[in-house]
């Protein structure tokens, strides 16, 4: 049902018009513009005005009509930990935050570490999902990488991280950081031609800094979210220049996680230069959450990290240049009871922090702080994830024949983070009180509304299963 109209055609067989706001196309901005939508795709992208024929009319007046935002790193503790989160309230939250397509990771009970989990966890969440969804396996079994891939992932995904005291998040057998290991895994995985995106780590440097801060009784947020300063962040950085190392002459598409610093926007951006197929994420909490005096109140709710004032610069810098490529939210959802104890040892509370509902939201802050362009915000958050990963360009941009993944934004429109209208399971945000400029007013997936004024509007099981183009 793909049609192609030009430019002031009349198009009666349409079912839905977005008129009235501005909207992004990959060719430029059409202010005012209009989508007609046929099923579940886009028929038409013009500047026209006219909504007859159309059996629902979307009156995007004043707002900004962008692509549906696609997060590949999502925890969404669906299965094994659904006391913190599960698809169905993690796709709600998204639903709401703009994000039409979401990507667990393999850090599940059971990993999805073969072929028959992978297929058991997709089929599982085939009819509970709102928004379109798929999951990254876990490549730690050689033998099994072929067979996953031919099931249909998006990617797969490599923590470097062993966590020295904790089963969760990083557990036993997720975990590789022998070079040995690594290399093997990272061949088997560019044989298949899709992404590794790889959790970089330097495992012995992080437990030599985790042991002096236990031995110096260094256990508050403050030491805790500062640990990886010593060492100037090489706890990553020397993780990443082994990965890029190695993928000099193994050569499959890599894609780095978690940029932290300067030094690790630096070693991507050389890797780049020098023509190596590497791309970067990073993450909300790197942007938002890190910077002690913003975060100091919330404690165990911000942590994560803080970085150095000069390390956040080279990630907004690292954005404007395109060194980093796509926005991962590292959703990642604990419950208060989990958290709490982060009070007297932040090192026995889990890492990560709910973002799906909100991240669009800090994005659109950082745009009118100047930090982004609008532009930066979409080709991070829905064009560069769609093509890394194999989506593009069904979903990612607006234009005829791609899927009708729309969110519809009021940049003028404010509203106050509270607890009570948290959707994701864990129930809280580390951004309660905050009031944010600039709110998705309604989220469109394939031609469905499916969430409106921070209400979900589509029934779990509309989401179907992301798949590479
Ligand atoms: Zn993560």
């Amino acid at each position: 049902m793909i049609k192609s109209h030009s430019r002031g055609v009349h198009v009666p067989d349409h079912d839905v018009a977005v008129v009235g706001g501005d909207v992004w196309t990959p060719s430029g901005w059409i202010k005012p513009g209009r989508v007609l939508i046929s099923g579940e795709q886009i028929v038409s992208v013009d500047g026209e005005t006219d909504a007859s024929g159309a059996s629902e009319v979307i009156d995007a007046s004043g707002k900004v009509v962008i692509p549906g935002l696609i997060d590949t790193h999502s925890h969404h503790r669906d299965p094994g930990f659904t006391h913190k989160e599960d698809i169905t309230t993690a796709s709600q939250a998204a639903a709401v935050g703009g994000v039409t397509v979401t990507v667990g990771m393999p850090n599940v009970d059971p990993p999805t570490t073969t072929a028959d989990l992978y297929k058991t966890l997709i089929e599982d969440q085939a009819n509970r999902s709102v928004v379109d969804y798929n999951h990254n396996p876990s490549p730690t079994n050689l033998e099994e990488v072929e067979k996953i891939a031919a099931l249909g992932p998006l990617g797969f995904k490599l923590f470097m991280v062993i966590d020295a005291k904790r089963s969760y998040p990083h557990m036993p057998g997720l975990g590789i950081h022998d070079h040995g290991n690594l290399a093997q895994i990272m061949e088997a995985v560019a044989s298949t031609g899709l992404p590794l995106m790889v959790h970089p780590n330097d495992q012995g440097l992080f437990e030599h800094v985790e042991k002096s801060h236990f031995e110096m009784g260094l256990l508050g947020p403050e030491p805790y979210s500062k640990a990886e300063w010593m060492y100037d962040g090489a706890v990553w950085s020397s993780a990443i220049a082994t990965l890029i190392e190695l993928q000099r002459s193994i050569e499959g598409p890599l894609h780095v996680l978690h940029m932290m610093t300067d030094r690790t926007v630096e070693l991507i951006r050389r890797a780049k230069s020098d023509g190596q197929n590497i791309t970067s994420e990073v993450n909300a909490f790197g942007l938002f959450l890190a910077d002690w005096e913003e975060v100091k109140d919330r404690g165990p709710y911000a942590l994560g990290r803080c970085l150095k004032p000069e390390w956040r610069d080279a990630l907004w810098a690292g954005i404007r240049d395109q060194t980093i490529d796509t926005l991962g939210t590292d959703h990642a959802p604990h419950t208060i009871e989990e958290k709490e104890p982060g009070w007297e040892n932040m090192w026995s509370a889990p890492t990560g922090t709910p973002q799906l509902q909100h991240y669009l939201m800090k994005l659109l802050q950082a745009v009118t702080r100047g930090q982004l362009t609008l532009d930066d915000v979409i080709r991070i958050t829905s064009v560069r994830p769609a093509q890394i990963f194999g989506l593009y360009p069904k979903k990612g941009t607006i234009e005829p024949g791609s899927d009708a993944d729309l969110v519809i934004v009021d940049l003028d429109a404010e509203i106050e983070v509270r607890r009570e209208d948290v959707l994701s399971k864990c129930g809280w945000s580390p951004y309660e009180g905050e009031v944010l400029k600039g709110v998705p007013w309604m989220t469109l997936l394939r031609g469905k509304v499916v969430a409106k004024d921070g209400h979900v509007t589509a029934e779990p099981g509309y989401g179907q299963l992301a798949t590479r183009v």
